[in-house]
């Protein structure tokens, strides 16, 4: 199998498995929240987590909020971080666990709004600052993600919390896809809050991390026990938290080195494909996430050719999640025609990926499209 789908989700690192191993053997027992010992020592490991974290995107311990993943920590952000009334600004390409949550905002009595984007998939300061313009002094709460998860376009971010704070609104960021590849430092960007997810990360699946700097203090959906100083209940996961924590110091450690591998091996690989395929087109900015090559082939039906090379994972473009045969939003939003989108494939290359596998996923996916006929209907 040649995996090229790694900003769906990327294998465990074996240091991280290393690191998390021990906390879930059986001698390893202790509620991080009781007082004793065993307790304590899985705390101790927890808060070690914790600054992992926090080192990795520029933000204090205490800030970190454990969630069991990204999806939630966006809507603990939203859904409990923006004030009564307070207007809610996103992009229109954000994920899709972000936008579900508009809908409940709307309920609630927020006022929504949504960002457009150029071609590229680009928000533009200028558009945020209308946005923010008209809310009258009203609290708000903008959220753009730093590196888009199909088209893997980065945003200003700087220059976009920039507007937010002139216009005294709390900005937050999805930054899942980024944080392997590109520095995110909520400080330097002054950002206040910002979501992960392990599984993004070379981290363990079931886990992620609201980072929520004041003002930003999120309410959590649920009462539960008081844990995480109220901002998330639950009894922490000391395996994931520790899984999460050595995941954000190895993603310090190699961010650099991957990112430069990573942007060689996508030109390598958008070279191969764009000398065999006629008619191909790349979509996103130019220099995007590291690891993200996203195509276009005109008149191909990508999920159907997939079919034909079941050896190779890669993401077809026409569905913004799994089951859905409806064109992404992403795909729209930078002016795609539904046809299009449905000809669209994302490559996601990773830690593991050599040239040796793109280039072969280059000539099989040529070798396939050669052939006018799907090899799986004849
Ligand atoms: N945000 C982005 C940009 C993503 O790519 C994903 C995963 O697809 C999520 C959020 C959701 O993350 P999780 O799987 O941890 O809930």
């Amino acid at each position: 199998m040649i995996y090229l789908d790694h900003l769906a989700s990327t294998p465990l690192d074996p240091l991280v498995l290393d690191a998390m191993l021990p906390w879930m053997r059986p001698g390893s027992v202790g509620n991080p929240h009781a007082a004793h010992a065993a307790g304590w020592r899985a705390a101790d490991a927890i808060e070690e987590a914790r600054q992992q974290v926090a080192a990795l995107v520029g933000a204090q311990p205490g800030d970190v909020v454990f969630t069991s993943g990204a999806t939630e920590a966006n809507m603990l952000a939203l859904l409990g971080g923006l004030p009564p009334g307070g207007r809610c600004v996103v992009s229109a390409v954000e994920h899709p666990s972000l936008l579900a949550c508009l809908p409940e905002l709307r309920r609630r009595g927020h006022p929504v709004e949504m960002l457009p984007v150029d071609g590229a998939g680009c928000v533009t300061p200028d558009d945020l600052d209308d946005a923010l313009s008209g809310c009258g002094g009203e609290p708000a709460l903008v959220s753009v993600m730093a590196a888009n998860n199909e088209i893997g376009t980065l945003q200003p971010l700087a220059a976009l919390a920039d507007v937010a704070a002139r216009h005294g609104a709390v900005m937050h960021s999805d930054a899942v896809q980024a944080v392997t590849t590109v520095p995110v430092d909520m400080t330097a960007l002054g950002l206040q809050g910002l979501s992960l997810s392990g599984h993004k990360m070379y981290g363990p699946m079931g886990i992620g991390a609201l980072v929520a700097r004041a003002p930003l203090r999120p309410v959590p959906a649920a009462p539960g026990g008081g844990q995480q100083r109220g901002r998330r209940p639950g009894t922490l996961p000391t395996p994931l938290c520790v899984g999460l924590g050595a995941a954000c110091r190895l993603a310090r450690e190699r961010r650099d080195e991957q990112a430069l591998r990573l942007r060689t091996l996508r030109e390598r690989l958008w070279l191969a494909l764009r000398d065999r395929l006629p008619g191909i087109r790349r979509n996103g900015a130019e220099d995007g996430l590291a690891g993200c090559l996203h195509i276009t082939l005109p008149g191909v039906d990508a999920a159907d050719r997939l079919l034909d090379l079941p050896d190779i994972a890669v993401a077809t473009g026409s569905a913004c999640h799994s089951g859905s045969g409806e064109p992404s939003h992403v795909l729209l939003a930078i002016g795609l025609t539904a046809g299009d989108a449905h000809g669209s494939l994302r490559f996601g290359l990773g830690h593991g990926t050599t040239a040796e596998e793109v280039d072969r996923a280059a000539d099989r996916l040529a070798a396939v499209l050669a052939d006018p006929e799907p090899l799986h209907r004849k």
